[in-house]
């Protein structure tokens, strides 16, 4: 069975066509700058190069039509025919508290993503569009929605609940939802494969370290705590974005920076994190070079990041009792030794020690503790694409 996996993005649409046979990936791609000037996509067959295709496209059904044609090339392509594509599962960024698990895509459920809207403006828009490209493209295909926000939907009310009275919980949905779920779900099972032991026996915590960043609170194969909250902005230092913040700091910056309330939350959203800190980038390789050259802005940056995620570390100890495995993933948690071995660092007194000389890898699921290490600290590289076609496919055959 070929199922497409989509990620739709505002201006960016991501693809990988699986063959379910062997769980193999055929094909995978982009397109990037959807309706922006230069737009391209990028796409690659099995291991050979990535070709890069220029073409004008003014929206994501111009894009999602060059996928398909990319998909069916002769010389590229990966099937003959679009009826080889026998589901597309998509990457939905927010499903309320409405869907705990991935569902089969229909009329109901695509009025509950556009509920949704209010709660993730700037993802779940490109999402629904995704899906519609989709079902206009190929209607034979049935599809399939794996949300961002399923996986912590087993947290507690303790853990997800705000301090503000209930009643605007009731009326509004203000809660912490999280995010990266289907990211935390996957190298949370790969950790207890790891380990040896029943997903349903092992604490693990879990770090996702990209351009947007989480750690989550795993318990027995459940989602416990995690730090992204109402909105992805919650939580950890992130490439951009403040992370945890005195709320008293918003309407502060709204009176004397004499800024609205769209202004603010894009100010907290995209100049805030270690851009706004380092004042060099929101790019790790690009502030590591610069804090490694004395720019002592850049290892501020550098500095807070690693605090903050081992603080969360130590809350989510507290919050899961004992830990079995840290786990790290994402752009910044496969490819940065540093980052690993500054959160990790002071750590000992949980039993965790990494072991430096493993440290120094990259991209690899590898155990990087020292033998006797109470607590393993993991590498696992995150596959959410993988987790969205095995998914797919469950509730398509099952249908
Ligand atoms: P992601 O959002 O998971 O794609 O992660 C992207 C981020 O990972 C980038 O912004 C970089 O900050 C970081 N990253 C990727 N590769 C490296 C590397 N080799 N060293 C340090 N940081 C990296």
């Amino acid at each position: 069975m070929k199922i497409l996996v989509i990620n739709c993005g505002s201006s960016s649409l991501k693809y990988q066509i699986f063959d379910m046979s062997d769980e193999s990936v055929l094909a995978k791609g982009l397109v990037e700058k959807i309706g922006l000037p230069g737009s391209f996509l990028k796409h690659r067959r099995g291991d050979e190069d990535n070709i890069i295709v220029e073409s004008n496209m003014q929206n994501h059904e111009e894009a999602m039509g060059l996928v398909i044609d990319t998909l069916m090339d002769e010389k590229y392509g990966v099937v003959k025919s679009v009826d080889e594509i026998k589901a597309v599962g998509h990457r939905v960024v927010h499903a309320g508290e409405r869907y705990a698990g991935s569902v089969l895509i229909n009329e109901d459920v695509m009025q509950a993503l556009k509920q949704c809207i209010e709660l993730a403006p700037l993802h779940n828009p490109p999402n629904i569009m995704g899906v519609d490209v989709c079902a206009k493209l190929m209607p034979k295909a049935p599809q399939v929605a794996v949300f961002d926000t399923a996986f912590h939907q087993t947290m507690p009310q303790t853990a997800y609940l705000y301090g503000i009275p209930l009643e605007l919980y009731r009326k509004y949905g203000i809660r912490r939802y999280g995010f990266h779920g289907t990211s935390h779900r996957y190298v949370s099972e790969r950790a207890a494969h790891m380990l040896g032991r029943p997903a349903g026996e092992v604490k693990v915590i879990t770090c996702h370290l990209g351009n947007g960043a989480s750690v989550a609170a795993i318990d027995g194969g459940k989602s416990v705590d995690t730090s992204m909250g109402f909105t992805p902005l919650e939580g950890l230092l992130m490439g951009t974005r403040s992370g945890d913040l005195d709320p008293a700091v918003v309407p502060f910056l709204m009176e004397k920076e004499n800024m609205n309330s769209e202004q603010v939350s894009n100010f907290l959203n995209k100049k805030c994190g270690v851009m706004g800190i380092s004042e060099v980038s929101s790019d790790f390789r690009v502030i590591e070079q610069a804090a490694s050259e004395g720019n002592s802005q850049a290892q501020l940056a550098l500095d807070m990041y690693y605090y903050r995620v081992r603080k969360y570390v130590g809350a989510y100890a507290a919050a899961l009792g004992s830990v079995d495995a840290i786990v790290f993933t994402a752009g910044l948690g496969e490819n940065s030794p540093e980052v690993r071995e500054e959160v990790c660092k002071h750590l000992g007194f949980m039993g965790v020690k990494l072991d430096l000389t493993k440290n120094r890898v990259r991209g690899k699921e590898v155990d990087l503790s020292s033998d006797n290490a109470k607590v393993k600290v993991l590498l696992i590289p995150t596959n959410e694409e993988l987790i969205i076609a095995r998914d797919t496919k469950e509730l398509v055959s099952s249908h």
